[in-house]
């Protein structure tokens, strides 16, 4: 019989803070698609696969960490989860939090959420809180709600969250058989990119300041190295390129739209130490990366995922892509979330036909 994947969880549980008897909560998350990108490969003269997140249960990879910080919470007696969200955290605390039992409240900057993840925060039936300001003001209201409140905060701050999205990195080298050169992901609050660099180390047998617990040190290693971890932000939401938070980040990535990131040290670790880079793309540029993904390599993703496409191509236009490495690069979530920004430029011409073949052929040009 074929393995069926078992969740994040259960297939990892010696590498995160699990005991074997923990009930845990989750959707079956993880196991994504490690997709060769033969048209990207060709464009940057290397070997490129696309870790499709999108094909998470809620569509993206907050659920990695989502089964983690929910299962924990289960341990406890708090009854209701929060989070500040620029949408895919409200869509995966929501769903997560059903499936726990439990309750949820998310707290979202108004007007600047993709409607497929509002809709997912309104019909999981978290309790809806829309802040006149942006994820900053968002996450600065959830830390406090959850200090004064029995709420527990499942934002990335959350160590528990970190430590199931770090297992993206165990299933590329489980995949390819060793890690890649390089690792290329979008940034917002830098929760992943911190995530991914605890993974990779772990998978080497090193560890890192923010690593849980030392099941990772007594397992023997099972990649040779790390990757340099290459971070891409969008243009006006770039405090790691300028090197200082942003008062007022815009960009239609509204997944990245963030200003003053939570994991700002870690993820500056992970560049650093990695001998990586954080870069910024445009708007422009990470809506013709998305259409390039999606018409070339078959994948749709939603802008702020479109931003590490957007990243390596920039990079191999600049020659910094080494010949022949092989890359990463995670595309966070689903483009079927946020539909409206893709179809935006797009001409549509569905005038209806007779309903003939004749009329189909001619439309068609055959
Ligand atoms: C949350 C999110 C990001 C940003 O991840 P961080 O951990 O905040 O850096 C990027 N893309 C998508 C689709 C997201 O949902």
């Amino acid at each position: 019989m074929a393995h069926q994947w078992q969740g994040l969880i259960n297939e990892y549980r010696e590498r995160l803070p699990f005991k074997e008897s923990d009930l845990v909560v989750t959707l079956y998350e993880g196991g994504t698609p490690l997709v060769p990108a033969p048209a990207l490969s060709a464009r940057v003269d290397a070997e490129v696969y696309v870790k499709v997140e999108g094909a998470n249960p809620t569509g993206s990879f907050k659920d990695r960490g989502m089964t983690t910080a929910i299962s924990q919470v289960k341990q406890t007696d708090t009854k209701i989860v929060a989070a500040a969200s620029t949408g895919n955290t409200s869509a995966s605390a929501s769903a997560y939090a059903v499936a726990a039992g439990l309750e949820s409240a998310v707290i979202l900057p108004a007007g600047k959420i993709a409607m497929g993840k509002l809709a997912q925060a309104i019909v999981h039936g978290a309790k809806l809180v829309a802040v006149d300001g942006n994820f900053d003001d968002c996450l600065r209201i959830t830390r406090e709600l959850t200090d004064k409140y029995p709420v527990a905060l499942v934002n990335s701050v959350n160590p528990y969250r970190l430590q199931g999205q770090k297992t993206a990195a165990f299933e590329i080298v489980d995949q390819l058989g060793d890690a890649p050169d390089i690792h290329v992901l979008p940034v917002g609050n830098a929760g992943n990119i911190s995530a991914y660099w605890m993974g990779y180390n772990e998978y080497a047998g090193k560890k890192v300041s923010y690593s849980m617990g030392d099941s990772a040190l007594n397992l023997p290693p099972v990649s040779t190295k790390v990757p340099q971890m290459w971070g891409v932000q969008a243009w006006n939401s770039a405090p790691f390129v300028l090197g200082a938070p942003v008062e007022n980040p815009e960009t239609i990535a509204t997944a990245i739209r963030i200003g003053n990131p939570a994991s700002w040290d870690y993820a500056v670790a992970a560049r650093d130490d990695s001998g990586g880079w954080i870069d910024r793309v445009t708007d422009e540029q990470i809506l013709e990366a998305q259409a390039i993904l999606a018409a070339e390599v078959g994948v749709f993703v939603e802008p702020a995922s479109a931003a590490s496409i957007a990243g390596l191509l920039k990079a191999g236009e600049a020659g910094k892509v080494p010949a022949g490495a092989k890359i990463v690069c995670t595309v966070t979530g689903n483009g079927l979330k946020d539909t409206a920004t893709a179809l935006e430029n797009r001409e549509l011409d569905l005038d209806p036909i007779a309903p003939t073949l004749d009329a189909a052929v001619s439309l068609l040009g055959l």
